[in-house]
């Protein structure tokens, strides 16, 4: 199977059952956005849920929830006013706009590291011309944030920005959280929620969307700390990635950011890479960003963001640990590391290996036949595993196709109902990956689907 068709089938599946729709798609979508359905939205919210219990569910960090809309001279702290940028070019024929170092990378340029004049050169120098073999036009900085206005007049006073990114919410709430939960340094501010960037084009499904979740954890620390927290983070993450989601360890890898291609922040930055369908991408950040944020927004706002440290009587300015990752780019990871087809008995079964944590169905409960009380034993053990877990039931079609069914949506475990069932009070539990069958008292259902989700590692791992 070649990587073009893993994303076209597993974009197909998405939309066949229920995972990710196209936005608006009866007006014709609109590019870069993406509906989530009740697969989806499940599965979406499993990974933004472990995220969150792994990084707040601890002493030293604490969840807020801040605004999309800020205050637009928060931006002007930031930095992205002026250098929130994607190099981009236009087709003089088409006037279709790209961005310049994808059209150089795929003509095989590394752009690395290089400025707008350096790409600019690298033009000319390979020839570039557009995906359709037209002229281009000259290269120029392109600002990713989406402009609105606040209240009803729409002059220059009124322009705020739809946030790209959540950290600032949490940089200029960083006093208020560290006096009202009485946090010593180092701790750290965790977010979930939308941000919004004009990509100047989006493509590979939920990888490159204009409007995406994220989740980001700033840990500040001591002056001095920084190195012994970026190490002690990235292997968090990493483990988290790995065991968190399920992800196969040969579909990872790290990528550390050279001098030039550090953001204006950072002082030190490492991706976790996925390799895709279509190649290797940046899945997380962890970013060392001393300082610049907290510094920036001292002297853009004139207030104080130091903290006081009570054993030296000193006030100091925190340095900060990033991680940083999208809650959709993850969710599409987590589909594409579990999608997976093979040979059963002369027979091809499509397969959705999910992290059982995270699968969007945990279990779905099936009569072998609509007759002989089965039926109503089934909906006795669902209605107890539905406060618990999120549960399917099916009764209909042959219990091979109902299998299959489930084994598409990643349903970890099938519990099906038979005669013995009748006689005893046990029911056949059937494992995905392996698809053994063990026979199991009705009873003790819950606990034993618990017990497995927690030995769950991903067949590759
Ligand atoms: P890229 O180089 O892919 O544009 P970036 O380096 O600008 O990403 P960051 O600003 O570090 O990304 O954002 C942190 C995380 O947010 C990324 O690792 C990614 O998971 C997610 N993210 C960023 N942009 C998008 C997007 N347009 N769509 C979906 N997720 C995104």
């Amino acid at each position: 199977m070649s990587d073009g068709d893993v994303m076209e089938k597993l974009v197909s599946l998405c939309k066949r059952k229920g995972f990710v729709f196209q936005s608006s798609e009866i007006y014709g979508g609109l590019n870069g956005c993406w509906d989530y359905g009740p697969l989806g939205v499940e599965l979406l919210r499993n990974v933004k849920e472990a995220w969150w219990r792994s990084m707040t569910y601890r002493e030293d960090v604490e969840g807020i929830d801040a605004a999309i809309l800020m205050h637009p001279r928060t931006w002007e702290a930031s930095g992205h006013v002026e250098g929130f940028t994607d190099p981009m070019v236009e087709d003089r024929k088409t006037n279709e706009r790209f961005r310049l170092d994808h059209l150089l990378e795929e003509a095989g340029v590394d752009c690395t590291g290089l400025g707008l004049e350096e790409m600019t050169a690298k033009m000319a120098e390979v020839g570039l011309k557009s995906p359709k073999g037209n002229e281009l036009g000259e290269a120029r900085h392109f600002n990713l944030m989406f402009k609105t206005h606040v209240g009803p007049v729409e002059d220059s006073a009124s322009v705020v920005y739809l946030r790209p990114e959540t950290a600032q919410g949490i940089f200029v709430n960083f006093l208020n959280v560290q006096q009202a939960m009485r946090q010593k340094l180092p701790f750290g501010i965790a977010q979930i929620g939308k941000a919004f960037r004009n990509e100047i084009n989006t493509k590979n499904f939920l990888f490159r969307t204009r409007e995406f979740e994220q989740m980001e954890m700033q840990y500040f620390v001591a002056p001095g700390e920084e190195e012994r927290w970026l190490d002690y983070w990235k292997e968090q993450r990493w483990t988290w990635i790995t065991e968190g989601l399920g992800i196969a360890e040969s579909r990872l890898r790290w990528r550390e950011h050279g001098g030039g291609e550090l953001a204006h922040y950072a002082r030190a930055a490492f991706d976790i890479q996925f390799e895709f369908p279509f190649g290797w991408d940046e899945m997380e950040g962890i970013h060392h960003r001393g300082q610049y944020d907290l510094g920036r927004h001292e002297e853009y706002s004139g207030k104080q963001l130091k903290y006081f440290d009570d054993q030296s009587r000193q006030k100091v300015l925190p340095a900060v640990i990033e991680t940083s990752a999208g809650a959709s780019r993850q969710t599409m990871m987590v589909l594409t590391n579990a999608y997976a087809e093979e040979e059963v008995r002369g027979d091809r079964r499509t397969v959705m290996r999910f992290h059982p944590r995270i699968a969007p169905l945990k279990a779905a409960i099936l009569p072998l036949v609509k007759r002989d009380g089965m039926p109503e034993i089934a909906r006795r053990l669902e209605a107890e595993l539905r406060p618990h877990l999120r549960v399917a039931y099916d009764e209909g079609g042959a219990i091979g196709r109902r299998y299959r069914r489930m084994d598409e949506v990643g349903t970890p475990f099938c519990i099906t109902v038979d005669s013995d069932t009748l006689q005893d009070g046990t029911v056949t539990l059937r494992e995905r990956d392996s698809m053994e069958q063990d026979r199991v008292p009705g009873s003790d259902l819950l606990a034993e689907i618990r017990r497995r989700m927690d030995l769950w590692r991903h067949p590759e791992s």
